[in-house]
């Protein structure tokens, strides 16, 4: 439902509260006294059967027999009456409540179903049940039973803990830092954190969201939305439980490490949230982001009385990837001629102890005026011969009056040591973000940067995937079939080198030998060659084949093969009696003299779907656990970050007389195995390990695949983020000789945009922006390439032969999918063809094949092409009522 009346819950114009009560020390009573004391503006409605008025305000038996509808409702009653109070409110036209009740249960004959469900028949939305409540400073509501009512700021806070949700608010009155909202979420029964995020990301008044999570529930709707929300604004997630790890039964050894807190860290990263791991972090994140809008980059400048604590707030800074400013020369000769000879001569900038007002705000002018440093963190020691007070205030005045000159203020933090209520005071009262020790203050400004940092490494254009990656999708699910077709979990190891050559994962040859007889026919030609072989248990029923002695490397003649074999098949049956054994496998030796050892994997986490692992292999993987996580699906520039997270890493590129491998392939294999997963939910696990990797590419020696049934939708991914949509691909006809290939736009579009922007003539782009556009830079060309499948489609239509870009479509669904809106734009030249025509048309089959109600579109009415093409498509055209130069185009599908 996404945000669909969350205006009523967040910003009600009048609000119901059942189960007011006069009785003190109850919730009733609790939950009327803070909307009162909070001074909520509109009407407050007490609704209980057993009172006639409560303090002063009139109050009715039901919720039906008032005589207006209220925007809330908020519901105090015992669990039992919530599911009629919700079909009483629904009939009433209530458009939103907050069930602060708990005890509802879970499951499909709960209270909690019962009420969602007949919520859902009158659009009532629902928050909670199990809350602490909701309080929203603009609407003066404080519809929680929280103790206190923080001020209006710029922060919004939704909690899966009330208990956290009130010490978020506290933290905020003790610290003078607003909110826009707390939203504490309880059971989540239908506005859940997607959807709040979705409203938050929108919300003007909204700078900066925290979110505390304990789990996620609704992954792929969570993905979407938090994406959304964090290219927008910052996101800062701190997660409850990472000890606690998913009751998975590992088979494999990336089963073993795929862990859930690991899988969470990992989505946060990709939707481009801010982790923080504790209450102090999350603290240090709010008093910067609530504070701090425009942050350019990480160089820091250190104003200070004291040297020491300069250099600590500098070691500090390097720890965190900060980069230490360096004072330009004409601004070091400013600084010379106002602060005395004995001054540092470098940052941190040191103007010595006995430094009063008049030296400090002679120093940050020059710095403020100094374009080496991108944010200065102002220090005060207390020393007897200046007052900290007369100090701050000088800063605070200082910094206040840049403010009011500049459209883009520099950043200025601050940190008094010993500071007393005096100079928190100051620095509050002028909205500078102040810390009380060197590490919070660095911190609190690398949580900026560091948010900053990645989502414009999650909006770098990836290189295009090579031309020859091909794979044979059909091959893959004829092996995967086969064996659930016989009920198999495991695929055998020569089915395991036939699914890894369908994707083009280079695997040792493998041969699989009936008896020791057939091993030795198969070696002999090997050993000729001088090449020598390894020999294994062939087993569908033992997957860890060193475990059982299975595993026979270096043979290098007859005999030894012989030997080897017969312990094997020995070894096998002693230590495995139950395993069938279908005989022997046989390898050459694989010796490379520099080949790193690494494990990629494939895990199924119960939330998040499909999991990409990738770290160091080899036997003692677990104990060493160098590894790091992913969700699917991958390019080459998030299989690249995903190689970075580890400490193998370093060892890929060249080191003593180690040349370096080729980390190109191993990126290219993680995109393989991650389309794998794509293409086939039945995968479960996948365990590459080894993989060799050295200067001359990639080897698998041993990989293990796990599968079973799995009922899902054909049109629905069962990845957490919504996969390419190759079904999309078309090839049109624009002319009988003219075959045109339409496809869903990729991120690695970007360039031929460009050069297609360059087609395009000045008028035609002002048609489709609605104003003239000169630069398009990377990252507006981004938002148009870089898409949320789940939420957008856009369509690039080319010339098959020339590969050039000749046209393109695009669609946004509204968060609630309902009304999309669409925009097209067709090369200046080729206007008249049809290719508009047939573009639109494919929008509208997308658009239907996806449930979206209705496409919708701005035209500028000159834009007459437009508007009869719209007609002639069977849309509806209309004045734009709030603006003379539009026309709204729509299209009704339901
Ligand atoms: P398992 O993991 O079931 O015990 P593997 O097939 O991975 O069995 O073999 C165990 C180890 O033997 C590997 O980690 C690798 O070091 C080595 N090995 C396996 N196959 C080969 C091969 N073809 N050439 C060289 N070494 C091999
Ligand atoms: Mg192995």
């Amino acid at each position: 439902m996404s945000t669909y009346r969350l205006q009523q819950l967040l910003s009600p114009r009048s609000v119901a509260l059942i189960g007011a009560s006069p009785r003190r020390g109850s919730l009733g009573y609790a939950l009327l006294k803070n909307l009162k004391d909070a001074g909520f503006s509109g009407p407050i409605y007490p609704v209980n059967p057993h009172h006639h008025e409560i303090d002063g305000l009139k109050c009715v038996p039901a919720i039906g027999d008032l005589a207006e509808t209220p925007d809330l409702m908020i519901v105090a009653t015992p669990a039992p009456t919530v599911p009629s109070l919700v079909r009483a409110a629904g009939a009433k036209g209530v458009g939103a409540a907050i069930i602060v009740t708990a005890g509802l249960g879970h499951g499909p004959d709960s209270l909690a179903a019962q009420s969602e469900q007949i919520a859902r028949q009158s659009g009532l939305r629902l928050l909670g049940p199990n809350c602490l409540g909701l309080i929203a400073p603009y609407a003066k509501l404080n519809g929680s039973f929280a103790s206190r009512m923080p001020a209006p700021g710029h922060l919004a806070v939704i909690s899966q803990s009330g208990a956290i949700a009130a010490a978020i608010a506290e933290w905020g009155i003790t610290n003078a830092s607003g909110f826009s909202a707390i939203a504490s979420i309880g059971d989540q029964i239908d506005v859940d954190i997607g959807d709040l995020l979705d409203y938050f990301a929108l919300d003007s008044k909204t700078r900066a969201i925290l979110l505390y999570v304990e789990s996620i529930s609704r992954a792929r709707k969570f993905m979407s939305a938090a994406r959304a929300a964090a290219r927008i604004k910052p996101v800062v997630v701190i997660k409850a439980g990472r000890h606690i790890e998913g009751a998975q039964a590992a088979a494999t050894h990336t089963g073993a490490m795929a862990g859930s807190d690991a899988v969470y860290g990992a989505a946060f990263r990709r939707a481009g949230l801010l982790r923080v791991f504790d209450m102090d972090e999350l603290f240090d994140a709010a008093e910067t982001l609530s504070h701090v809008r425009n942050l350019k980059g990480k160089r820091l400048a250190i104003l200070t009385n004291g040297g020491g604590i300069g250099v600590l707030a500098i070691d500090r800074l390097r720890d965190m990837g900060g980069t230490v400013a360096a004072v330009s020369p004409a601004i070091k000769e400013r600084l010379d001629s106002v602060l005395p000879s004995t001054w540092s001569g470098a940052n941190p900038v040191d103007i010595v102890g006995d430094a009063g007002p008049d030296r400090y705000v002679a120093a940050l002018e020059a710095l403020l005026a100094d374009p080496a440093n991108d944010a200065i963190l102002v220090f005060n020691v207390p020393t007897a011969m200046a007052s900290p007070r007369e100090v701050a205030q000088a800063v605070a005045n200082k910094v206040a009056s840049q403010r009011s000159r500049s459209l883009q203020p520099k950043p200025v933090f601050t940190s008094w040591v010993g500071g007393d209520q005096t100079t928190v005071d100051i620095f509050n009262h002028t909205a500078i973000p102040h810390y009380s020790t060197e590490v919070e203050a660095v911190r609190g400004m690398m949580h900026l940067v560091r948010y900053q940092e990645a989502i414009a490494s999650l909006m770098e254009t990836p290189p295009s995937l090579p031309d020859d990656f091909k794979t044979d999708e059909k091959a893959a699910r004829k092996i995967v079939d086969g064996a659930l077709s016989e009920d198999r979990r495991w695929l055998d190891p020569l089915e395991v080198a036939a699914l890894m050559a369908a994707y083009a994962i280079p695997i040792t040859p493998t041969y699989h030998a009936t008896d020791p007889d057939a091993a030795g026919r198969i070696a002999a030609p090997l050993l000729a060659e001088g090449q020598k072989v390894v020999l294994k248990i062939h087993s569908r029923d033992i997957v860890h084949k060193s475990d059982v002695g299975g595993v026979r490397v270096g043979l290098s003649s007859a005999d030894d093969v012989a030997r080897a074999a017969s312990e094997i098949f020995n070894n096998a049956k002693r230590l495995r009696p139950d395993a069938r054994i279908e005989g022997l496998i046989v390898q050459p030796m694989i010796q490379r003299k520099y080949a790193r050892e690494l494990i990629l994997g494939i895990a199924t986490d119960p939330v998040f779907g499909p999991v990409i692992l990738f770290g160091r292999g080899g036997t003692a993987v677990e104990v060493i656990n160098d590894k790091a996580l992913a969700l699917p699906p991958l390019d080459l520039n998030l299989a690249n970050d995903l190689i970075g997270q580890t400490r193998v890493s370093r060892i890929l590129s060249a080191y003593r007389d180690v040349p370096a491998a080729r980390r190109e392939d191993i990126a290219m294999t993680l995109v393989k195995i991650s389309q794998l997963a794509a293409d086939h939910p039945e995968i479960d696990e996948i365990d590459i390990n080894p993989l060799l990797a050295d200067e001359r590419g990639v080897l698998a020696l041993d990989a293990r695949v796990s599968v079973s049934r799995k009922q899902i939708a054909r049109s629905q991914s069962h990845l957490a983020i919504r996969p390419y949509p190759k079904e999309w691909e078309r090839v049109l006809l624009l002319a009988p000789d003219w075959p045109i290939l339409v496809r869903p736009v990729r991120p690695e579009d970007e360039g031929l945009f460009t050069e297609f922007f360059t087609q395009i003539s000045d008028s035609d782009l002002r048609l489709r922006f609605f104003a003239p556009i000169k630069d398009f830079s990377h990252s507006f060309i981004a938002r148009l390439t870089q898409i949320d499948y789940a939420r957008s489609m856009a369509f690039v239509a080319f010339d098959q032969t020339s590969g050039k870009l000749l046209g393109a479509v695009r669609l946004h669904a509204d968060a609630n999918h309902d009304v999309a809106e669409y925009a097209i734009l067709v090369r200046s030249d080729l206007k008249g063809r049809g290719l508009g025509w047939k573009l639109m048309q494919l929008v509208i089959e997308y658009a239907r094949a996806d449930g979206i109600k209705q496409i919708q579109g701005e035209v500028l009415r000159e834009n007459t092409v437009m508007l009869r093409m719209c007609e002639e498509l069977g849309f509806n055209i209309a004045p734009d009522p709030d603006d003379q130069a539009l026309s709204i185009v729509s299209y009704r599908l339901a």
